[in-house]
């Protein structure tokens, strides 16, 4: 099934609302949709992710799809690594993995939705076959203000999301705040918090402790990512439990974490480790460590929902409480199935390929706000 093009259409598809976090405010979530299709005329749909701009990523792409054309499909792994050294060691840019894996992720990953739709199998089906039925997500509390927070909170709960997980790192008095808001709207869940590297140590661990009242179940990277598995073993007195995010890419870097014992969670995504099958070599190591891996969700749409379930269902050691972003988007790009949970729980698709259809209509309006140049983040 030999390889007879690859498309790559720039898309900028807005936020409903402003995106709070600790790294300030985000519009959209812009993304390369990637298509590959074979001389059967078999097409397999991704999408890369993105950052910091679309351009640099999409030159890499350009420069990478030659070396794709006409050589089998079930190479695609192969050729990706074979390109990161020719492409990227080779011109002296061995330390780039990062930026590597999130430009490249999209082949990777629409080749397996090829080879799904081609043998008429789910992609989970494709790497050995699914070990649940249904993958659990969070309630992603949206907002500014504590107020606004606290009303969300409470839509959520009414919705029946048993976790509920909310962006701090905003400022200590606000995100003390904003947490009493959402506790006090949502009891009796279970209620996670991500800093997003906003905190030095001594402000780590402040926080934790002023925190810890309102019953937290994982702080996620309250420390910047470059201080590695030596940056929380220094929260370990804290005492609360931790997830790592930013600290980790490579299947290396989880084994580094898992092995400092001072995180209970790898949060993880498809783009960030170039596709599904070192996503899986990551669960591997982290499942040999009995420590759960986590669905990690950058500004992305529901392709990638739909492929991260996929590939989540696959490994044991999964957490019940993984991350989507397409809820947030003014216009998602999936036509079907609907990627609502409920209750916190998406079923897994059973149909070939990642089992979604494309809005095509959403796809070419998200490419024209691209072409206009629609803005990302606001203006300095
Ligand atoms: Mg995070």
């Amino acid at each position: 099934m030999k390889i007879r093009d690859i498309r790559t259409t720039p898309l900028l598809c807005h936020f409903k609302n402003d995106y709070h976090w600790a790294d300030g405010v985000t519009l959209s979530s812009p993304i390369v949709l990637i298509e590959i299709e074979t001389e059967d005329g078999v097409i397999g749909i991704a999408e890369s992710g993105v950052g910091p701009t679309i351009e640099p990523m999409l030159a890499i792409l350009r420069d990478a799809i030659p070396h794709f054309i006409g050589k089998s499909v079930y190479d695609t792994n192969k050729l990706i690594w074979d390109y990161f050294m020719t492409g990227f060691k080779a011109r002296g840019m061995g330390s780039q993995y990062r930026m590597f894996s999130r430009t490249m992720s999209g082949i990777e990953l629409a080749a397996w939705d090829a080879i799904g739709r081609a043998t008429g199998q789910p992609v989970c089906n494709v790497l050995g076959g699914a070990v649940r039925d249904e993958v659990g997500y969070f309630g992603f509390v949206q907002g500014d203000t504590p107020n606004e927070l606290r009303s969300h909170a409470e839509e959520l709960v009414k919705e029946g999301y048993p976790v509920l997980y909310v962006k701090v790192g905003r400022g200590n008095d606000l995100d003390l705040a904003i947490v009493k808001a959402v506790r006090e709207a949502a009891p009796h869940v279970r209620l996670r918090l991500d800093a997003n590297e906003a905190w030095d140590t001594l402000q780590a661990i402040t926080m934790m402790k002023r925190l810890k009242p309102f019953d937290i179940e994982i702080m996620e990277q309250p420390i910047p990512g470059t201080t590695g598995p030596d940056g929380f073993r220094r929260l370990q007195g804290a005492g609360m439990p931790m997830a790592a995010d930013q600290s980790v890419y490579l299947p290396e870097e989880v084994f580094a974490l898992c092995s400092s014992h001072a995180v209970q969670s790898i949060v993880l995504g498809l783009h960030e480790t170039c596709g599904a099958l070192r996503w899986r070599q990551a669960a591997g190591i982290a499942a040999a460590a009995n420590v759960r891996i986590n669905i990690h969700g950058i500004f992305e749409t529901g392709i990638t929902t739909c492929m991260a379930n996929q590939v989540g269902a696959t490994v044991s050691n999964l957490d019940d409480a993984n991350q989507i972003m397409w809820q947030l988007l003014a216009e998602d790009l999936i036509q079907s199935p609907s990627l609502k949970p409920s209750r916190g729980f998406l079923p897994v698709s059973r149909k070939p390929g990642y089992g979604f259809e494309l809005n095509w209509d959403a796809v070419n309006r998200a490419h024209e706000k691209y072409r206009q140049r629609q803005a990302w983040v606001p203006a300095l």
